[in-house]
């Protein structure tokens, strides 16, 4: 893509209201746009980041098995009513409308209910599982507190993916795969460094606790307690020293750190199946209810996340697997000098292999073009000037270095 065609600019400072690093800087470098608190818009360069992250969690959701559907976003309270979490005193960021002819619905915050509901015409015998369905959809959520960025937002999306099984030995296998699947998806995307899973309150089924994968960071909400040895964490509100023993580690190695949660996963027993009547055959004809789990990650609370905890002074530093592209070339020649007909050859040859490429073909100062560089923060930063024309090269710096190459045209190339 050529800059010069991208509708966005970069701007030297963020919005006044807005206190968290990673909307500041996204805003800044154009990536998103604030609505109000607790609501962004994502444009161009955003858009190719989010569906980065949503394709590295769909190859890793199908890979364990999972079939990708979309449900609505417009819920009948009458499902709801049947789990008793229709009423706000029980869920309370529940964000509700009204039909035209004066009855509620509600605006999607989680889909256990519905797809629950759903699979009633789906299962029926034992036969029928185990299954796997998630989505890519997008929740609202009245929170409380919206100062956060994109980590926390009334409107978010999710992937969501719940597991109906034949007992509790299945669901339990199939959890533990999606634990590792969930450590590959954050490994992918940059955050494997810094990301534990971690034990976690409100499973009132089964083992009692439910996991959670966080993210080390100053900017976190929440406190956990890491073994960085056994790579393993436990959260501040299951950190009693019963707990402690149950899972066999030691208060000494354990330090306390902030942290940003990125995904959890949950086992739900059989509350929903039972309370909506979602039961099936077992092999020797008796009938039971289905065991269920459900497994969330925010994928622009997995953006966040990276920006809070990867960028430096001068911006955002995209991890490749996520970037919203690989190269950003740059030409300082003014167009139809010598060394811009070069970087245009090099932008169409880029392109012809397939390597992601933004081309800085703009009238701008090289000052200007730099910044802007570091601020949008692509992992190959390529310069095309007369001065590299004159040593036959181009010069090629990292995002994650201080310091530029010059490369030949044949060096460059075989980068990729
Ligand atoms: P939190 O405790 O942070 O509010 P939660 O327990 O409400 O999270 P779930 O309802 O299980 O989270 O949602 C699954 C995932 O969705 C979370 O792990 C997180 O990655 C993401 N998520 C939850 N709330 C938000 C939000 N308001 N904005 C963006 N992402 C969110
Ligand atoms: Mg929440």
């Amino acid at each position: 893509m050529k800059q010069s065609f991208l509708f966005t600019k970069t701007r030297k400072e963020a919005p006044k209201d807005e206190v968290s690093k990673n909307a500041q800087l996204l805003i800044r470098a154009g990536f998103i746009h604030k609505e109000m608190a607790g609501v962004y818009s994502y444009l161009p360069l955003g858009l190719r980041v989010l569906k980065k992250i949503e394709q590295i969690i769909r190859e890793e959701m199908n890979a364990i098995g999972g079939q990708e559907m979309l449900m609505t976003t417009l819920q009948d309270p009458a499902i709801w009513q049947k789990t008793n979490r229709w009423d706000d005193a029980v869920v309370d960021n529940w964000f509700k409308t009204k039909l035209a002819t004066g009855s509620d619905l509600g605006i999607a915050n989680t889909h256990e209910e519905p797809l629950t509901n759903i699979l009633r015409n789906h299962i029926n015998s034992y036969k029928d599982m185990p299954l796997y369905a998630y989505q890519f959809q997008t929740k609202f959520r009245n929170e409380l507190r919206a100062k956060s960025g994109i980590m926390r937002a009334r409107e978010f999306l999710m992937k969501d993916l719940y597991s109906f099984s034949r007992g509790e030995e299945e669901f339990r296998e199939f959890y533990e795969k999606c634990a590792a699947a969930y450590l590959k998806i954050f490994d992918r995307v940059g955050l494997g460094a810094l990301t534990y899973r971690t034990v976690a309150a409100g499973g009132s089924f089964t083992s009692g606790f439910t996991d959670e994968f966080q993210t080390l960071s100053t900017a976190g909400e929440d406190i956990i307690y890491v073994d960085k040895k056994k790579k393993i964490a436990v959260n501040k509100e299951v950190y009693t020293d019963e707990n402690l023993r149950k899972l066999g580690l030691k208060k000494e190695d354990l330090v306390e750190e902030k942290s940003i949660e990125v995904g959890n996963i949950f086992p739900l027993g059989t509350k929903y199946s039972s309370a909506l009547g979602l039961v099936f055959i077992d092999k020797d004809g008796v009938k039971s209810p289905v065991v269920m789990g459900s497994y969330g990650i925010g994928l622009g609370r997995v953006m966040g996340t990276i920006v809070e905890t990867l960028s430096d002074e001068k911006g955002i530093v995209w991890p490749e697997a996520i970037a919203p592209f690989k190269v950003h070339l740059i030409s300082l020649g003014e167009k139809g000098s010598a060394s811009f007909v070069y970087a245009e050859k090099i932008y169409t040859e880029l392109q012809q292999k397939g390597i992601e490429v933004l081309f800085d073909d703009r009238p701008t100062r090289a000052g200007e073009k730099f910044a802007d560089s570091e601020l949008i923060g692509i992992p190959i930063r390529v310069v095309v000037s007369d001065k590299t024309l004159e040593k036959n090269g181009l010069e090629v710096k990292r995002r994650t270095e201080e310091t530029a190459t010059i490369f030949t045209e044949t060096d460059f190339f075989a980068l990729f």
